[in-house]
């Protein structure tokens, strides 16, 4: 077995390096020394090997960035390459699926696209070959004798009645398999490795097994499918990969790659190098998950903008290059950690403040009506795009004598530390005028449904002649102007940190958030949106990140909330609640 080699560190610990610019994970640091040495002739070939069922996570994304990132950085090559070997959970919609969401994070296989179901005849040829090298057998023991016989950590494990069948009778079974004789489980192979390995998975581990199914791409070809450990392993060397970058789960399995790897006549040898998996809070991140909420309806599909899956995040209104960034942020490690999702949330939003331009909506609207501004009368007020981005110019945007404020922006008795509209305050409308409140209305319940104000004309600079000043800039549109809209703003899916924690005895399910999705019905947004395409991103000035949803029209806009902007205020009031001081 290969040791690990002694500069395993994790990303977070600043090592010496030979790159100069950024320190090099792990991972990257064993590929770098593999080219110095030459290994491989110095080249370095990875993959990505999704399984076909389930569409992929932000967890994917983060493997994908590694293994694509890595043939980018060596000058190597990256193969997408399909897992299919397990007919009965696979299916095309994944496939499609998979192949547009990687493209969509911004990376290209060329000609390189792979499935593993392509090298069926060549895995069973080699299987064929162990068989003749008598290192491997045909078993008629149920799955649950073979578990059984399989021992236990603390046990070895027992030989199979089955294991010394001869060479002859083990060809001749392992044929028939394959011809349709045996039923489902009715014999399995195996690999004839090591009852006694304190490795559960070198107890002669299961190498084929009979399922008859139809599977997508091969049909009904075969009705004996090979396992992920050898497929794996085969598939790698088949490829010419040189460094096979999997998840910890799989470390315990590298004795097994390693055996298939020197048992068959493969002609390369690859390496595999394990690297923790992501975990991100309130979250779960596990295909099998992700489709018991699909298909349970807490969430309205894969692409459910709530989902950490990629079409979910790509629909909520993330960029490719967020995530990316992300990526990088979280780094290459060898331990197992929980990353703060509030760490992808951040990513999202410095990438969309420097490209989203900004735009003005009201999503809880609040009447408000210039007593002294001239019925009638429009101005056009001129408002830059993006204050992060001098090409992005500036935009028209409509203002008159009937506007609509966020109902937040207005206290009747404001709390300490409320700086925005109340009665007898001042305060400047974004890109024009102070207004001051003069008066209220309310209805029969005594709500306020109205803001009366008068504004100063000799304002519209953003400041007074007088010199006085206001402590606030809220946002606001053109009633007369402004397009109705909904909005949907996402929480968190679970309730807990780590729902899927299953040490606590709790299923995850319990602990949906039955608030995770808030629909607004009545917004309100300049009218510069009203065309406005799904998948376009906008700062709503004030309230955070915004995306067209694929359900948007020009006869009903949608928008989904994609992240807040940091809120001074919501801080100091969730402060406030908990009792602590601001
Ligand atoms: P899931 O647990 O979500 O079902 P999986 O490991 O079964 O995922 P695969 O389709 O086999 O899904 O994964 C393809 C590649 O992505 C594998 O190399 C796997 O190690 C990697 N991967 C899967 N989940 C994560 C994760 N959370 N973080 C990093 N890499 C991951
Ligand atoms: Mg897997």
């Amino acid at each position: 077995m290969k040791t690990p080699a002694p500069e395993h560190r994790d990303s977070e610990g600043a090592g010496p390096t030979s790159d100069a610019q950024a320190p090099l994970d792990f991972i990257r640091e064993i590929i770098a020394a593999d080219v110095r040495g030459g290994k491989h002739g110095g080249r370095v070939a990875t993959r990505f090997p999704p399984e076909p069922n389930g569409y992929l996570h932000i967890g994917h994304a983060k493997s994908i960035c590694l293994n694509f990132g890595v043939a980018e950085q060596f000058g190597g090559t990256c193969n997408l390459r399909f897992d299919d070997t397990n007919p009965t959970k696979e299916d095309v919609e994944y496939v499609d699926s998979i192949i547009d969401d990687v493209h969509w994070l911004g990376f290209d296989w060329g000609d390189r696209l792979y499935h593993a179901s392509d090298y069926f005849d060549t895995i069973y040829e080699y299987t064929v070959q162990l068989i003749k090298d008598g290192k491997a057998y045909v078993d008629d023991l149920t799955a649950e004798e073979i578990r059984e016989y399989r021992g236990t950590l603390t046990e070895p494990g027992r030989e199979s009645p089955w294991r010394n069948r001869s060479v002859e009778e083990n060809l001749d079974l392992f044929e028939r398999m394959k011809a349709g004789e045996f039923a489902d489980g009715e014999k399995v192979l195996r690999a004839k490795i090591d009852m006694d390995s304190p490795n559960l998975n070198l107890r002669d581990p299961v190498l084929y097994r009979i399922r008859h199914a139809s599977h997508h791409r091969t049909g009904d070809e075969w009705c004996i499918y090979p396992m992920y450990d050898n497929t794996h392993a085969i598939s790698d060397a088949l490829e010419g990969i040189t460094h096979s970058l999997c998840t910890l789960e799989f470390e315990d399995h590298r004795p097994l790659y390693d055996w298939v790897v020197e048992n068959c006549p493969v002609p390369s040898r690859p390496r595999q190098i394990e690297f923790a998996r992501l975990n991100l809070t309130y979250t779960v991140m596990s295909k099998r998950k992700l489709l018991e909420l699909v298909q349970r309806g807490d969430v309205s599909g894969w692409d459910d903008p709530r989902m950490p899956t990629i079409v979910g995040l790509r629909r909520r209104g993330y960029t490719p290059e967020s995530i990316r960034n992300f990526a990088a942020r979280v780094g290459v490690a060898k331990r197992e950690n929980l990353v703060d999702v509030a760490l992808l949330e951040d990513s999202a939003r410095e990438d969309l403040n420097r490209r989203a331009p900004r735009a003005l909506a009201v999503l809880r609207p609040l009447r408000l009506v210039l007593e002294n501004y001239p019925e009638g009368q429009v101005e056009d007020v001129d408002l830059v795009n993006n204050p992060e981005d001098a090409s992005a110019g500036s935009r028209k945007v409509p203002f008159s004598r009937v506007l609509y404020i966020e109902q937040d922006d207005f206290r009747e008795e404001p709390p300490p530390k409320f700086y925005r509209l109340a009665p007898g305050r001042e305060v400047r409308l974004r890109g024009t005028y102070f207004v001051k409140c003069v008066g209220l209305v309310k209805d029969e319940r005594g709500k306020v449904t109205e803001v009366r104000c008068t504004y100063d004309p000799q304002t519209r600079s953003g400041s007074a002649p007088d010199g006085r000043k206001v402590k606030a800039t809220i946002h606001w549109v053109s009633a007369a102007h402004a397009l109705g809209a909904e909005v949907r703003l996402y929480d968190r899916l679970f309730t807990v940190p780590n729902p899927g924690d299953d040490s606590s005895g709790r299923d995850y399910k319990d602990f949906v958030n039955p608030n995770s999705l808030e629909v607004l019905g009545g917004c309100r947004v300049e009218p510069g949106l009203a065309a406005a395409k799904p998948g376009d991103r906008f700062q709503f000035e004030r309230l955070g990140y915004f995306a067209v949803d694929p359900d948007s029209s020009p006869a009903g806009l949608v928008f989904n909330r994609t992240v807040t902007l940091r809120d001074s205020w919501a801080r100091i009031e969730e402060a406030q609640r908990k009792g602590l001081k601001a």
